[in-house]
C-alpha cells in the first residue's frame, strides 16, 4: 500500500522515550506569521528541545505553545521555551488556572513524583473548538482516559492526528483515574471509537514515530484495554513500575535507599500497591518492583547505585 505524502509545513521532532514528540506547525513558504509548536517534552531534555527547535525555526518566530495534556513529559520543556521565545501558552481549558496557581496537586506532580519546571499559560482550549496555528486549521477532541483533561488535536484537511498519549503505535498510555479507583477504561474504549471514525491518514502519537497504519493500532489498543478490563490489579502493578522507571530515567542514576525513600513517599505508588492488592509495606513493594526491574534489564546496578539504561 502506497503511504500517504507527509504534508507540508509541519515536523516531528521525535524524542526518546522520556520527552514527548515535538510538533511544529510552519506557516507556508513566503508567508508571514509565526510558528507554533504542540508539546516541549520533558524538563530534562528542555535544553535539547530548544536547541532541536532553534534549528527547526529557520529563522521564523515560535508564536504559540500548545499542550496536549501536562503530563511531565510533554510540558516540561515549556519554561525554558517561555524563556527564550515571546509566545502564547495554551493549555486545555480545565487545567488553565490549575497552571495559572501552579497547583503541583491538580497537576499531578505531587501524586506522580515528578519534576516539571513551573510554567505560565494564557489560553484555554476548549474541546471541539478549531484554531488557526500557522495557516492550518486544528480541532481539540477531547481525549480522557489516560488524562481526564487530555486533547487530541485533528487537522481534517490531511488527515493528522496528533494523539498524545491517547494511541501509540502499540498501545497507548497508563490510565491514570484507575489507579486512584476513578473508572476510565471506558473513556479509553470511547476515544479510540472516536479515532476510528475520523479518517485519519498520519497519527502522530505522544512517543514514538508517526504512523499510518491507524486499524492495525486500534487493534491493539483494544486488545490491549481488553486485558487491563480482564486484570486491573495488572494494569495498577505495570503502571507502578512505569513510575519507577520514569523516576530513574528524570533522575538518570540514583542510591538504592534514595530510591526507595521517593518511592515511600509517592502518594501514586501506594494507590497502586492496593488497586494491585500487593502485600508489605510501600517499601517492599518498591523493592520488588525494583528487583523485577533489574532482572528484566530496565534498570542497572552497580553496588549502592540504581541507573537508567
Ligand atoms: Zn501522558
Amino acid at each position: 500500500m502506497l503511504e500517504p505524502t507527509w504534508p507540508d509545513n509541519l515536523r516531528v521532532l521525535e524524542r526518546g522515550w522520556l520527552s514527548s514528540n515535538n510538533i511544529l506547525l510552519m506557516p507556508p513558504e513566503g508567508e508571514a506569521g509565526s510558528a507554533v509548536l504542540i508539546d516541549s517534552g520533558h524538563s530534562a531534555h528542555a535544553e535539547q528541545t530548544q536547541a532541536l527547535l532553534a534549528h527547526a525555526l529557520q529563522g521564523r518566530t515560535l508564536g504559540r505553545l500548545v499542550n496536549t495534556h501536562l503530563h511531565s513529559d510533554h510540558c516540561g520543556g515549556n519554561a525554558l521555551l517561555q524563556h527564550h521565545h515571546d509566545l502564547t501558552t495554551a493549555v486545555p481549558a480545565s487545567q488553565l488556572t490549575a497552571v495559572q496557581r501552579w497547583d503541583r496537586e491538580a497537576l499531578s506532580y505531587a501524586a506522580t513524583g515528578q519534576r516539571c519546571d513551573a510554567f505560565r499559560a494564557e489560553e484555554p482550549l476548549f474541546t471541539g473548538e478549531t484554531m488557526q496555528w500557522a495557516g492550518q486549521s486544528w480541532t481539540s477532541l477531547a481525549a480522557p482516559g489516560h488524562d481526564p483533561h487530555a486533547l487530541m488535536l485533528w487537522r481534517d484537511d490531511v488527515g493528522v492526528l496528533v494523539a498524545g498519549d491517547a494511541l501509540w503505535e502499540n498501545g497507548f498510555g497508563v490510565v491514570f483515574p484507575e489507579l486512584e479507583g476513578v473508572g476510565a477504561f471506558d473513556e479509553v474504549a470511547q476515544v479510540l471509537d472516536l479515532i476510528e471514525t475520523l479518517p485519519v491518514r498520519w497519527v502522530i502519537p505522544g512517543h514514538g514515530a508517526a504512523f499510518t497504519d491507524v486499524a492495525g493500532a486500534l487493534q491493539r489498543a483494544r486488545r490491549r484495554l481488553a486485558a487491563h478490563r480482564a486484570a486491573p490489579h495488572r494494569h495498577a502493578r505495570h503502571a507502578a513500575k512505569v513510575l519507577v522507571k520514569y523516576h530513574l530515567m528524570e533522575e538518570l542514576r540514583q542510591d538504592v535507599q534514595t530510591l526507595l525513600d521517593w518511592a515511600e513517599t509517592t502518594p501514586l505508588l501506594h494507590s497502586c500497591q492496593a488497586r494491585a492488592q500487593e502485600p508489605g509495606t510501600p517499601r517492599e513493594f518498591a523493592e520488588r518492583l525494583l528487583l523485577e526491574l533489574l532482572e528484566a534489564g530496565a534498570l542497572r546496578r552497580e553496588g549502592q547505585v540504581i541507573l537508567d539504561v
